[in-house]
């Protein structure tokens, strides 16, 4: 895929495919997508099925139908994970030469205690093959602006610690994965779920390591449940319904802070999206890390 000319805006999305599109992922899908229209950029989709059985293609074909349903469309054909293995093995191989790696045996319940992984393995020289690998961090502080949460900061080896880019099952980590197609795919933009602004300083850091450019990065709020977790699967959101996509979108643009005049709540898809299209302002996305879709009374 040509990386895009310079001075141009490429985003996207990337649904990992353990389920249907609920409200919470719809808010992602479409601020990302209209930041990416509004700077008159291309927007792509990444299936993100790394880790996903083969069994579950039905739920990516499904999150597909459901963006297409909500005239959400992509620039490039979509991108699966799953067929990737061979760049993210180069790009390990790209780490490999860095020395910075090293084979880890600690298991997952002696780390539960550790909000950073404390280096016991560091020393030890463990074969990569047969463990997880984990990417030695340095004593840096790493830093960015984001569109939404503002100036963040992270110091590595107190707030990050070394990190998982390899299981010891042989499947690559996310954070590698992400880096790789983000770099690969041309992203310029990553606009994001807040929850995932943990992940951020890994990614920065592997960019660094392998040389990339860091795209720029905005994180939106998250729509918290009744129980106060983000809404997922796991907290049984219930799908979106293909049958009320202009309610659906509606909603998506008010939790972003959009003014979207009452009336377009009848109105086709295509007339509120030609609104949004116009209209949109970033500036106008809460500038927090969460909000519960209860807060908001016009969400029902
Ligand atoms: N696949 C991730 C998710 O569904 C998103 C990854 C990303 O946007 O960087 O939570
Ligand atoms: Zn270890």
């Amino acid at each position: 895929m040509p990386p895009p000319p310079s001075q141009t805006y490429r985003g996207r999305f990337a649904p990992t495919p353990s389920g249907d599109l609920h409200f919470g992922s719809l808010i992602t899908a479409v601020g990302s997508y209209l930041e990416a229209k509004h700077h008159h950029g291309e927007w792509l989709v990444r299936i993100e099925d790394l880790d996903i059985p083969r069994t579950t293609t039905g739920a990516a074909d499904a999150i597909l139908h459901t963006l297409e349903k909500h005239h959400l469309f992509w620039d490039q054909a979509v991108l699966y994970q799953e067929h990737r293995g061979h760049h993210y093995q180069q790009a390990m191989a790209l780490l490999g030469k860095t020395s910075r790696l090293f084979g880890c045996h600690c298991s997952r319940r002696s780390l539960r205690q550790t909000p950073c992984y404390p280096g016991h393995c560091r020393a030890e020289q463990l074969s990569l093959d047969h463990h997880a690998v984990r990417l030695r961090i340095a004593p840096q502080t790493l830093a960015l602006n984001d569109l939404w949460q503002g100036r963040q900061q992270w110091a590595l080896e107190q707030e990050v610690g070394d990190f998982v880019i390899r299981r010891a099952d042989g499947l690559c980590s996310y954070q590698l994965a992400v880096v790789v197609d983000d770099h690969l795919q041309g992203v310029t933009h990553v606009v994001r779920g807040s929850d995932l602004l943990d992940s951020t300083p890994k990614q920065l850091y592997l960019q660094q390591q392998l040389h990339y450019p860091s795209p720029h990065y905005g994180h939106l709020p998250i729509a918290l449940g009744s129980d106060g977790r983000k809404l997922s699967k796991q907290n049984f959101a219930s799908p979106l319904d293909n049958s009320t996509v202009t309610d659906n979108l509606f909603q998506a643009l008010l939790f972003l802070g959009q003014k979207t005049p009452v009336a377009l709540r009848r109105s086709s898809p295509e007339t509120l999206w030609q609104w949004a299209l116009e209209e949109w302002q970033s500036q106008r996305v809460p500038h927090q890390m969460a909000i519960p879709v209860e807060s908001i009374s016009w969400i029902k």
